[in-house]
């Protein structure tokens, strides 16, 4: 006798509704960073090894002799809305691939929770609600999503179960899919949990979602505890602070045995975040301002600052490609500094066309239209070649095979530049030594992310400093102009409030 059958698949998008470019159906197949668009038994080959969520699952369903039946599999970097032929190509081929599955136990779905289409406001609840009506009201459908998701009521009805990452840097990727199997288990048992879900009325900034940092720390160590006292699964989602849309926000689910059991965990956890709400902060310095005080840093440690350039992460939406923190480290004559990764396909093109040790005059970077950010021109010396394969072996990729296409390290004056075809977030050291830089060698090492290169970055850091150039993901999101949230949510800890 085979065991339960299970269709698998996943469709991840972080959608920053401000940002300078959309996801078309392209972006899903490249994966930008992630494993490239992939359908049936190849799903499971292509994100094997990988920390995602699909992957920890796949792990423990096949640890129980699980029948998969592995659907579609796909995710682009963050950016502006999925369009809408993107959206309804692949949400199709997920609805048909399980309606064509035949006799199923169950459905897993790997998703993020923060996905806008141009024209579906809440993408996970629409793919939800269409898997929904193929699978009838009974079968089990669990979904695990990442710390980011911005949940909606219609997710929350549409699943048996929601399931969060509980760590940023999102090293327990692959361990929520874990987590995700077993809840499965429970619900293949014959077992069904009450669901509670909370909104909280504030947006946190990125920079200060961070888990390894308070009060990020405490408020996560309250999940596991939850559950250790019988609740069944308990998940603090931070939000992405970046969505125009009504449900834009941090949020807190808990499934219990009982209805009183999931509303106490809830609202227990709701009071805990808003309890906190004045520690989400920090300091966030001016491009110049950070390169001085780390330059004043660097000279008595041993070991490199990181500057984090958060504005343009491209987890966040950014295009990685503008130039205020390298026009910063120049101006300010930093030595021993590098930045990365600076998205330029021209610019590697001319640098592979020019060859090693040339010296070239060229505009890089500053191509995305952002208000006060500029292609910086300068003469750069190509240091090294790369054709952009990499294995990032860091705690946040966790084994990712990226294609970031042909890559270079420039120099200008004793600053060395990860110039890449393609965008991923830096948050690896691998993705500095692909083309020749040593990490820990550099006095300074600017990183395009916010938060994630903490996992990899801050074993080798003497300090870390946050930094705002101009770019399309404000560290305060109180600076973005808001036009659809619900009425009465501050846009920032005890920020402005909407309506
Ligand atoms: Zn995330």
């Amino acid at each position: 006798m085979s065991g339960p059958r299970i269709a698998i698949g996943g469709f991840m998008h972080e959608t920053n509704t401000f940002a300078p470019s959309m996801a078309g159906f392209e972006a899903f197949i490249e994966g930008g960073g992630w494993p490239t668009l992939s359908e049936g038994p190849a799903l499971i080959s292509a994100t094997r090894n990988v920390n995602m969520g699909i992957c920890g699952f796949v792990e423990t369903a096949e640890a129980q002799g699980w029948d998969l039946v592995p659907i579609l599999w796909c995710a682009a970097s963050p950016s502006a809305h999925v369009t809408e032929d993107a959206f309804e190509r692949i949400a199709r081929r997920i609805v048909e691939g399980v309606r064509a599955a035949g006799r199923l136990d169950g459905v897993y779905l790997d998703l993020h929770g923060a996905m806008v289409a141009e024209h579906v406001d809440d993408g996970e609840g629409e793919l939800l609600e269409r898997v929904r009506e193929v699978i009838g009201p009974d079968l089990p459908l669990v979904a695990s999503l990442d710390l980011h998701a911005n949940v909606t009521r219609r997710m929350v009805d549409m699943a048996d179960a929601l399931i969060a990452y509980r760590t940023y840097p999102h090293v327990d990727m692959a361990e929520t899919g874990r987590r995700s199997a077993l809840y499965m288990e429970r619900l293949l048992s014959g077992r069904r949990d009450a669901k509670a879900f909370r909104q909280v009325p504030f947006l946190i900034p990125i920079a200060w979602q961070c888990t390894g940092m308070e009060p990020g720390r405490s408020l996560y160590a309250r999940l596991p505890a939850l559950e250790e006292r019988g609740i069944a699964s308990a998940s603090l989602l931070m939000g992405f602070p970046a969505a125009d849309f009504a449900d834009c926000g941090p949020s807190v689910l808990a499934y219990a045995t009982s209805r009183e059991g999931a509303d106490q965990a809830a609202d227990e956890l709701l009071e805990a975040v808003i309890e906190q709400e004045t520690a989400f902060s920090g300091d966030v310095f001016s491009p110049m301002e950070g390169v001085l005080r780390a330059m004043e840093l660097a000279e008595r440690a041993s070991r490199p600052i990181v500057i984090a350039d958060t504005q343009d992460n491209p987890g966040a939406g950014g295009n990685s490609d503008t130039t205020g923190m390298l026009r910063a480290l120049v101006e300010a004559g930093a030595k021993r500094a590098a930045i990365g990764v600076i998205v330029d396909p021209e610019a590697a093109a001319r640098a592979h066309e020019a060859g090693v040790g040339a010296r070239l005059r060229l505009p890089l970077g500053g191509k995305s239209a952002i208000a006060g950010d500029a292609p910086f021109e300068a003469e750069y010396v190509v240091e090294s070649l790369s054709d952009g394969r990499l294995t990032a072996s860091g705690p946040y990729y966790g084994g990712a095979r990226m294609q970031l296409g042909p890559s270079t390290c420039l120099r200008v004056g004793d600053v060395r530049i990860v110039v890449a075809s393609r965008k991923a977030q830096m948050a690896d050291q691998a993705m500095y030594r692909f083309v020749g830089i040593e990490p820990r060698e550099q006095a300074i090492l600017i990183n395009k992310s916010s938060v994630h290169f903490r996992a990899d970055f801050e074993p080798i850091a003497e300090a870390i400093i946050v930094c705002a150039a101009p770019g399309p993901m404000p560290a305060d999101p109180a600076a973005l102009p808001f036009t659809k949230l619900r009425q009465g949510v501050r846009l920032s800890p005890n920020g402005p409030v909407f309506g």
